[in-house]
């Protein structure tokens, strides 16, 4: 018995094959899929072991560019689950892996974000200038917070039609808050393009930029299998399989739009389930 291979074995007992084996590396969205607002999902940090173990690669890959990277794998750290920064990508480290690509580190930029998002940038090397300096910017970087002002959306969107470099984290319209939907990055890029009539790239999911990103991390040969696993159709599984991954759909909980006509390659409940 024990010189039977593995596969020849699961074939004669009928043992399930794991869903996990089926791929070589794996991009995995963090809220609604490892956490529900930081809180662990069941299962989930069990489930990165057993990948671990399988000797799969996988990267983190959110759409949330408030938190840095950084305390974004101290949160899973404290959640038991073993990794660290560089294998968290957010559409604000790639927005700002962009930049840097397009008009090289310590270029002048206008940005708007929250405080965390802003020190981000600045620790990568950029220059921030103040509203009243956007004339200076070579490059614009958008992404939502709480305190956009009119002054905020007139330097910009003048920077944008002059001709700066212009990108953003996400075009979300609205993002889910206790009270109900909030405006997000979307609604302020959409003022900001209005005003310019200049459209911008966007780094998060469903657009290229952060799956490239999160493949970069994985460093698997070309031609590896990749899947990417969220819990959302439209820019998780859609923006996978236009960048050419599949995707995987946790359909345990109950932020998945219906209609919307994308079919993901495989449905789970959790995360636990791709090694089960
Ligand atoms: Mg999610």
């Amino acid at each position: 018995m024990r010189s039977l291979p593995t596969g020849l074995m699961r074939q004669l007992y009928s043992w399930p094959v794991a869903l996990a084996d089926s791929y070589d590396g794996f991009l995995i969205d963090l809220d609604g899929v490892v956490w529900l607002g930081h809180q662990p999902i069941e299962g989930a940090a069990e489930a990165l072991r057993g990948l671990a173990t399988a000797g799969k690669p996988f990267a983190f890959v959110t759409n949330s560019p408030r938190i840095s990277p950084e305390r974004q794998a101290e949160i899973l750290r404290d959640h038991g689950i073993e990794t660290d920064a560089s294998r968290v990508v957010t559409s604000g480290s790639t927005l700002i892996a962009l930049a840097r690509e397009r008009i090289g580190e310590g270029a002048n930029v206008f940005t708007t974000g929250t405080p965390d998002f802003l020190a981000q940038v600045k620790a990568a090397g950029f220059e921030l200038l103040p509203a009243e300096r956007w004339p200076e910017a070579t490059g614009l970087m958008i992404s939502g917070h709480d305190e956009f002002s009119y002054e905020e959306l007139k330097a910009a969107s003048m920077a944008a039609r002059a001709g700066a470099f212009f990108a953003a984290t996400g075009r979300d319209p609205t993002m889910p808050m206790p009270d109900g939907l909030w405006p997000g990055t979307g609604a302020i890029l959409a003022a900001i393009e209005t005003a310019s009539g200049q459209r911008a790239i966007v780094s998060g999911k469903p657009e290229r930029p952060i799956f490239e990103a999160g493949l970069g991390v994985l460093g698997l040969p070309p031609g590896s299998k990749v899947a990417m696993i969220g819990d959302r159709l439209d820019t998780d599984v859609g923006g996978a399989q236009r960048a050419g991954l599949d995707g995987i759909l946790v359909a345990g909980n109950e932020s998945v739009p219906p209609d919307t006509g994308i079919i993901p390659e495989h449905r789970i409940d959790a995360l636990v389930d791709l090694v089960a």
